[in-house]
């Protein structure tokens, strides 16, 4: 599986830097959010480096499957079968780490729509 040594979320999966993890996966993990935006901010993150969700995607749909069924399952261990999966694609979508994570949000009112 690729890793880019100057990558953030590459350096946290590989222990280089610490990350609360929640989830371990053999494809994908989970760690909290640094910065949370709801009381369960939640990031998922395949182990293979790649730079966004669209080319997850199309290079590696088993690893973008596993994300989904990953935000499920890490959402339920938190007590939430309601939670929102966002993923930030591109810097023009507000993406600022730039290896694929879907951001697992749950514990408060999500019934504002986006734009
Ligand atoms: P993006 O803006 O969609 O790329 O999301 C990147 C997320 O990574 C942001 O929500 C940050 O708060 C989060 N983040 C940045 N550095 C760390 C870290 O070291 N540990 C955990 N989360 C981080």
């Amino acid at each position: 599986m690729s890793a880019d040594p100057d990558c953030l979320f590459c350096k946290i999966i590989a222990g280089e830097i610490p990350g609360d993890f929640v989830h371990r996966g053999e494809r994908t993990v989970a760690f909290r959010d640094i910065n949370p935006q709801a009381p369960v901010h939640i990031l998922v993150v395949p182990r293979g480096h790649q730079p966004n969700a669209a080319a997850t995607a199309a290079d590696d749909a088993a690893a973008f499957a596993d994300i989904a069924a990953t935000a499920r399952a890490v959402a339920a261990a938190e007590g939430y079968d309601d939670y929102r999966l966002v993923f930030n694609t591109g810097a023009g979508a507000g993406q600022t780490v730039f290896h694929t994570h879907g951001h697992v949000l749950a514990g408060r009112s999500m019934d504002e729509h986006l734009a």
